[in-house]
């Protein structure tokens, strides 16, 4: 997946996924990249997530929406990352994928599974120049 969460100068918060499908992949299949919710989701004032990974088990939790609706009470981009990657791993301990979170003002976090470390990059006011960021996952 390449997944994008941009902010307008306006505040306008948007997002978007695109997908290099999955292996072995059922004709027609159509996976979590372009479901609102599972591969991406944003909310003006809030914030936007990007999920990349197994898209058949991301989409069975909504991912990218969980994680905005954390942020919307009160978490910030980190532990709303690792909140629904968790909530995935319960449930399914051999998923391999991870989130981008970033919150209304530009603060940003991330967190993964199944790999050692997750990149990411980031371009900000602060600092124009694109910078990869990596976390190491849970
Ligand atoms: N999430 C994608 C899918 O399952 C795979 C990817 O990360 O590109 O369709």
């Amino acid at each position: 997946t390449i997944g994008m969460i941009a902010i307008d100068k306006d505040g306008n918060i948007a997002v978007a996924t695109s997908t290099n499908g999955a292996r072995h992949k059922i004709p027609g299949r159509v996976g979590d990249s372009p479901i609102i919710g599972a591969g991406g989701y944003a909310e003006n004032g809030v914030g936007g997530a990007a999920a990349t990974g197994d898209g058949d088990i991301i989409m069975r939790f909504l991912p990218s929406f969980k994680a905005v609706e954390s942020l919307k009470a009160g978490l910030s981009p980190q532990e709303s990352a690792e909140i629904a990657i968790k909530t995935i791993i319960k449930y399914y301990t051999e998923f391999v994928g991870g989130i981008v979170v970033v919150s209304a003002n530009g603060i940003f976090g991330a967190a993964c599974h199944g790999i050692s470390k997750f990149p990411f990059s980031i371009t900000r006011n602060d600092f124009p120049n694109t910078q990869v960021q990596e976390v190491n996952c849970l």
